[in-house]
């Protein structure tokens, strides 16, 4: 049946959350596949403005189903702190219309710690985590040393499970890092505090899926970050530790016979980076400082300032490639409009020579950009809602990306809100 995945094509940030919103409208279920809280989806709507970072994009719509799978990091911790944020918002979750995965793996709560005992322990080479544990959780989930959602329903097995997972993990944490054990009654209190606050929400999920798959409905996937934080195609080592591309959705949704027809990739009119690693397109000084302000460009959940740079077509056209992208949205047009000239990353210098193609990581700290400019337009565009009423210079600037990464951008997106957009 019809199957669509929302994904970022460049560094994340992109406007994914916005795009879902605004699409939700034509699905029935919206489902996560990767990554935790470690990110976030800001949403203007007509319920208010809400900063998600684990919840679905889709608990704004009345009847959309919105499913947790199996490949998403779950702290069930922070977890309840979003979802209690969101209903004081007067956004209503219930087991209807929120389901987690019994085969999600649970953030436990040492994951955070390891994540900061380990950039503090890299000091200057750190990753540049935003120390939410996610890659603790990844790597302790492929060892198969998580506890998973479902096994909150059999608490003799659960407690066993984790004095066993206890054990092994207070060696690392006291015997490399130096730091306090955890305990049994500490794990306890978690499992009260939080993991039943949101066991009403866990339920088979996988079974859901097939269900609603052979019932014809829509199903929309929401990706969290982009192609260039990708575990295996992205930026090494400088990514997240799950897979951000179209090609996991079917494995981490919990319906891996899913075909995805229609893969939008979001792409931001201009680059932001959050963390460490290569950003060849960066803008230091004034220009980026110009360039951040328009774009209100802090961290949803860090509130870290966000490094930016212009379009990076080589980045984003390797991101349209990896994703497999069938259409594009192009987010955040608007905030070039005080730009008289608009600089566009077209190429890299690398060992001497201009390259279109994507380097490998460890050359990306070698390369240059090669800028060029396009024709700004000079003014407000926001209200504009309509392809033909656009100016010819912002236009010009959709229609070249267009032609340098190869793929249709059916959506330009000219403002926060719902309705900022235009449809190609
Ligand atoms: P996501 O994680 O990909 O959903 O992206 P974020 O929520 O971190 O960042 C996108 C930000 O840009 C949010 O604050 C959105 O409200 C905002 N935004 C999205 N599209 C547009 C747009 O077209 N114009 C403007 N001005 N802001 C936008």
């Amino acid at each position: 049946m019809s199957a669509c995945a929302i994904v970022g094509i460049n560094w994340g940030d992109e406007g994914k959350g916005r795009m879902v919103d605004l699409l939700t409208e034509e699905y029935d279920v919206v489902v996560r596949y990767q990554g935790g809280g470690n990110a976030g989806h800001t949403v203007i709507n007509e319920k208010g403005k809400f900063a998600l970072h684990l919840l679905p994009s889709g608990i704004f719509r009345d009847g959309v189903v919105n499913i947790l799978g199996n490949g998403v990091a779950v702290d069930p911790q922070n977890l309840w702190a979003e979802m209690e944020e969101v209903m004081s918002q007067n956004v209503s979750l219930t087991p209807e219309n929120l389901k987690i995965s019994d085969r999600a793996s649970l953030l436990l709560p040492w994951h955070r710690d390891l994540d900061e005992l380990e950039e503090q322990r890299l000091k200057d080479k750190k990753f540049g985590s935003t120390k939410q544990g996610i890659a603790p959780f990844y790597s302790d989930k492929y060892q198969k040393k998580t506890v998973l959602a479902g096994e909150l329903f059999y608490p003799e097995h659960l407690t066993a499970h984790l004095a066993d997972l206890l054990e092994w993990k207070n060696l690392t944490l006291t015997k490399v890092y130096g730091a306090k054990p955890y305990t049994m009654e500490a794990l306890k209190e978690w499992i009260h505090d939080y993991c039943e606050k949101i066991k009403p929400y866990i339920c088979d999920t996988g079974a859901f899926l097939r269900d609603a798959n052979a019932e014809g409905k829509k199903i929309l996937f929401e990706a969290q970050l982009g192609s260039l934080r990708d575990l295996d195609y992205g930026i090494h080592p400088y990514t997240t530790s799950s897979n951000t591309t179209a090609a996991y959705a079917p494995i981490g949704s919990g319906l891996p016979s899913a075909k995805v027809e229609e893969i939008i990739g979001v792409v931001k009119a201009y680059s932001t980076c959050v963390g460490e690693g290569p950003f060849v397109c960066e803008m230091f000084g004034d220009e980026a400082d110009k360039l951040r302000k328009a774009g209100f460009e802090y961290g949803a959940k860090t509130g870290r300032a966000r490094r930016v740079g212009p379009i990076d077509i080589v980045a984003t056209r390797y991101g349209v490639e990896v994703q497999g992208a069938t259409a594009i949205a192009l987010t955040k047009l608007d905030v070039l409009s005080y730009l008289d000239k608009i600089p566009v990353c077209v190429r890299y210098l690398l060992d001497g020579k201009e390259t279109d193609r994507f380097p490998f990581p460890v050359a990306l700290s070698d390369s240059k950009p090669v800028i060029e400019y396009l024709d700004g337009w000079g003014c407000d565009i926001s209200k504009i809602r309509k392809w033909e009423d656009l100016p010819k210079a912002a236009q010009e600037y959709v229609l070249y990306i267009e032609k340098e990464i190869g793929c249709y951008i059916k959506y330009v997106s000219v403002g926060p809100e719902r309705d900022s957009i235009i449809i190609r």
